[in-house]
């Protein structure tokens, strides 16, 4: 058979050849909106690669993305992917000094920045002496004037094209070559790095495809409301195109209000984010009285979703909702509820997709020796698994290739996953561990609970006791003692919250999950 090699400059050239009219539609300021082809695009991303070229990126270098869901932002990644430039994507919402340690690590000589972003980049810019170039990314409907920085150049990603963009020929190199670099959220501990290959991401999207999994088809408007820079936006960049499905990205305007007014726009059919984001949308169609008549499924994952979270979308939307569990270190699918399974339930992640392959274990690592029914540690085998992090020289896999995602997890016979818990979240009180991820579940399935978190709090007698956090939906009544009511014959009495704080609104991380990190620092 021919050596084909799987590079991911096919996606686009896939989709600019046989769905060249489907369209690449991006949400700007002020209900203004940008469209663009497949096959337009391909044609802008071959120029940008010349430019990228001409700015001194070589294959193999990093580029840096700081950068909301766009058509500019997939342009860039295409440019940079045909002809082996890394996209290294980093994520607007962390701190400047954590930035600049991942730019730094990076070696990013070129960064490429949202509009609305061009005040941090000149903090970065200060920060970071590899920088020598920055492009800026227009919103539609709004004219951003290139940024005047000290020591960089900076550019508007049109005049760039105009300027500097050539044609060039894509591919050519080999399949294993870097093609992305991601840090993960962070969520329990400093963000550690992974670089995905061409291929790893090539097959990735294969895995993502299945029918059991994303399922897309060429009739699928999908809304990518997972930023780009949060593990490859879920390898929808890539499937979106793989199929020609055609693709809409929100930009900044998360809110309720705009996905609403987009998904009706766009007769969006499928769209995929964390929970807290359509959290966002229903609350504002509860206000409004809104409907998204074409939005068939919503793909959940990042976290546990409560069960009257998925209810309540379900109910609201008339979509399905489709539960996933992955991470950043499996370029991120792990396993996906099947959209067609009789009964789907919030707890269930469901099964891997073929090309990724689980392993329950003991704490030591030993496999557990009966696979279905018995909580263990989740281990990882697969071709979009990672095996290194990034600059370190240590594999991250044990001696069979595993894994070890730190999850934990449970199989029951049908073979669908259930996460349990998260070694490093455990609380231990008097020696003994407690799981906030039970606790949540439970609190979680109340009705007029919105969003729940179980964090640790130090404790002098106990080492750890556990501190319930809850934020109530608007105009809910849930007293503390009917949140305790529901706990208490369902776990044992030491796994009792010792304390129940309220919240307005949950602090969320970078990616859109709670942030226990800041709910620690502040009740823990
Ligand atoms: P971080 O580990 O810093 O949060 P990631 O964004 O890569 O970075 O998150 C991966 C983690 O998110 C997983 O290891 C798991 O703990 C959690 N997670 C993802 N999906 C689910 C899910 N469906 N249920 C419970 N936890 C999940």
């Amino acid at each position: 058979m021919q050596p084909y090699a799987l590079t991911l400059d096919r996606f686009i050239d896939h989709a600019a050849k046989w769905h060249g009219a489907t369209e690449v539609v991006t949400v700007g300021g002020g209900g203004h909106s940008g469209r663009i082809g497949y096959a337009a695009l391909r044609d802008r991303s071959r120029r940008l690669s010349g430019a990228f070229r001409a700015l001194g990126l070589r294959a193999g270098d990093n580029l840096g993305l700081l950068a909301w869901n766009s058509q500019a932002h997939l342009e860039c990644w295409y440019g940079a992917l045909g002809v082996g430039i890394v996209c290294h994507t980093l994520n607007p919402r962390l701190s400047p000094a954590h930035l600049a340690g991942m730019i730094h690590q990076a070696a990013n000589r070129v960064l490429v920045v949202s509009a609305d972003l061009t005040a941090l980049a000149g903090t970065l810019v200060q920060l970071c002496p590899t920088i020598d170039h920055v492009v800026v990314l227009e919103e539609p409907g709004s004219a951003a004037v290139p940024p005047d920085y000290d020591r960089v150049t900076s550019w508007l990603h049109e005049d760039l094209l105009a300027r500097l963009g050539a044609e060039m020929a894509w591919g050519g190199f080999d399949e294993n070559a870097p093609a992305g670099l991601c840090f993960t959220s962070g969520t329990t501990g400093a963000p550690k790095g992974v670089t995905y290959t061409h291929r790893s991401n090539y097959l990735h999207t294969v895995h993502q495809l299945q029918a059991d999994a994303s399922g897309l088809t060429a009739r699928d408007s999908v809304l990518v409301a997972v930023p780009m820079f949060h593990a490859n936006g879920w390898g929808f960049p890539f499937s979106g195109p793989g199929v020609g499905a055609k693709l809409v990205l929100p930009g900044r305007h998360q809110d309720g209000a705009s996905l609403a007014r987009v998904i009706n726009t766009e007769g969006v059919t499928v769209a995929a984010g964390v929970a807290t984001v359509w959290l966002g949308l229903v609350d504002h169609l509860d206000r409004t009285g809104g409907e998204t008549p074409t939005l068939r499924r919503i793909m959940l994952g990042g976290a546990a979703v409560p069960q009257a979270l998925m209810d309540r979308l379900e109910r609201r939307l008339g979509a399905l909702v489709q539960t996933s569990w992955g991470m950043t270190e499996l370029s991120p699918l792990g396993t996906t509820a099947s959209p067609t399974a009789p009964v789907r339930r919030a707890a269930q992640s469901g099964r891997p997709p073929l090309g990724v392959d689980l392993l329950l274990t003991d704490a030591d690592g030993a496999p557990l020796p009966e696979q279905r029914g018995q909580a263990g540690r989740l281990r990882v085998r697969g071709a979009s698994v990672v095996e290194r992090y990034f600059g370190q020289d240590a594999p991250a896999v044990d001696a069979d290739g595993w894994f070890d995602t730190g999850d934990l997890a449970i199989i029951d016979a049908d073979g669908n996953v259930s996460i349990t818990g998260r070694a490093k979240d455990l609380i231990k009180s008097g020696g003994e561990w407690i799981n906030p991820m039970e606790i949540e579940a439970i609190v979680g399935a109340l009705p007029g609970v919105a969003q729940v978190a179980v964090i640790a709090r130090a404790d002098a007698k106990w080492g750890e006791r556990p501190v319930l956090v809850v934020e109530v939906c608007q105009d809910a009544k849930v007293t503390d003692q009917a949140l305790l009511d529901a706990l208490r014959p369902r776990v044992p009495s030491w796994w009792l919250p010792d304390a129940i704080v309220r919240l307005a609104g949950m602090p969320l991380a970078a990616t859109g999950k709670i942030d226990k990190a800041r709910l620690r620092a502040d009740h823990g």
